[in-house]
């Protein structure tokens, strides 16, 4: 037993980053494999060039987009298929 138990919220928002098992979708309680990668910036705490990441699989990726898109935060929705890239 190496591999510690993930809790359901595997990928906290604006900071992906866990060393094990493959990216999850961001949303609260879903286990699914990301497919989105939603680059994000908040102007109060990020310079513009700022990107942070949330994943989403293909049933929340709207609704994480509307989160952040209501709140001006939402820059791009990209297909995933790498590695976080931060
Ligand atoms: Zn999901």
């Amino acid at each position: 037993m190496d591999t510690p138990a993930h809790p359901l919220f595997g990928t906290p928002p604006g900071g992906p980053d866990s060393p094990e098992g493959p990216p999850k979708c961001s949303a609260k309680s879903c286990r699914d494999l990301a497919a989105w990668s939603l680059r994000w910036n908040n102007p109060k705490l990020h310079t513009p060039d700022r990107r942070k990441t949330w994943l989403a699989c293909d049933a929340h990726r709207d609704s994480l987009s509307q989160f952040l898109a209501v709140r001006g935060f939402l820059k791009e929705t990209e297909p995933f298929s790498g590695p976080v890239p931060e």
